[in-house]
């Protein structure tokens, strides 16, 4: 058996080998790590150097002391946790800060789309996100008045941005800032641009459901499977060419937990306080922009079929696949034209 399997894999570097000298083709490198609570990896199909590579893993390092909501030695924390050696208010209850460029841009962001989303995407929900433990061995369903109660500290018109001073002010003081739905979204795009000014043409930057494809893949576009909901063999429901282009998926499946045979999973609707009971389960956004198609994924899911298939046909160069609770899959954009 142990013999017959060296001489499988034997076999098989072999075929490999000669597959690549016969193409020129370079043999695919990759780099991956833990980051944002989630499986990372990047791969150059390209003469991409091995350094280039450790550099998107401690980019992805650096990125998570600036946005991680949980890590208590990150930029983020410092303002969630209102760390008083950075406050420059003198107002009570009030809290300032200046923050980095990339904490400034991408909260920047995230309020315009939540106003574009009518707050289907809410960047300010951290409070009532907290409620939802998917993490714990028993994880507790929170009590209507806490949520109700949690909801009253997710208005963004609390949080304001000013660009001379590159400034933070909180007002609200229980206010939590949560960008879980968006920063993945945010540091695919900063690798990919960097990747690109060093000049790689090949690779795939893999961040869990979210994905960036420069280029293609020894000149075959890349396959991108999207999974099947609640599928315990991670099957496909189907399968989409790709290049060029970021592939971003959020579902309802992605974490949960299930009580009384109901499923409490981690995308909230904003209006409520509790997971999103909208008809859709898994939303797919294809688009340039992996910042925007994070936030989306997100935001559609929560607006559901309609409203979302009405807002995307207002946005230029996005394209989605829906599926909705019957495994329904809908398609909408130019991608399919
Ligand atoms: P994943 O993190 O699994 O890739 P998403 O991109 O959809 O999935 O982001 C879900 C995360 O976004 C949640 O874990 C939470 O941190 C945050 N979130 C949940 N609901 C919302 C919402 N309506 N608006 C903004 N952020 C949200
Ligand atoms: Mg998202």
């Amino acid at each position: 058996m142990y013999k017959s399997g060296i001489v499988k894999k034997y076999k098989f570097l072999l075929f490999l080998l000669f597959s690549t000298l016969l193409c020129g083709c370079n043999e695919p490198k990759t780099v991956n790590g833990i980051y944002f609570d989630t499986f990372i990896s990047i791969t150059a199909y390209d003469n991409t150097s091995q350094e280039v590579l450790d550099n998107c893993i401690n980019m992805c390092s650096d990125y998570e002391l600036v946005f991680s909501k949980t890590n208590p030695s990150s930029e983020l924390y410092a303002i969630n946790s209102r760390d008083n050696s950075i406050n420059i208010s003198s107002t009570p209850g009030e809290f300032c800060a200046i923050i980095s460029e990339d904490l400034y841009s991408l909260i920047e962001y995230s309020l315009s789309l939540a106003n574009n989303t009518n707050l289907a995407f809410n960047p300010a929900l951290g409070q009532v996100i907290s409620l939802w433990d998917y993490k714990s061995e028993n994880p507790v369903i929170p009590s209507d008045y806490t949520v109700k109660e949690s909801l009253l500290h997710t208005n963004i018109n609390s949080i304001h941005l000013d660009k001379d001073t590159k400034t933070i002010t909180i007002t609200d003081p229980a206010l939590q800032i949560d960008l879980g739905g968006i920063a993945k979204g945010y540091v695919s795009d900063k690798l990919k641009n960097y990747l690109i000014e060093s000049g790689t043409k090949n690779a795939i930057i893999s961040l869990a459901g979210n994905i960036y494809c420069i280029g293609d893949k020894y000149g075959q576009k890349y396959n991108v499977g999207i999974q099947k909901p609640f599928s315990d063999k991670k099957e496909s429901l189907l399968t989409l060419s790709v290049y060029d282009t970021s592939v971003v998926t959020s579902g309802v499946y992605e974490r949960y937990f299930k009580s009384n045979g109901i499923i409490y999973h981690h995308i909230i609707d904003p209006h409520s306080g509790y997971p999103s009971t909208s008809d859709l389960i898994s939303v797919t956004i294809i688009c340039n922009n992996s910042t925007q198609a994070d936030a989306l994924s997100t935001a559609i899911l929560v607006m559901g079929k309609e409203k979302g298939i009405e807002y995307l046909d207002s946005l230029e160069n996005v394209s989605a696949i829906l599926i909705d609770s019957s495994n329904n899959i809908i398609k909408v954009g130019d991608f399919f034209n």
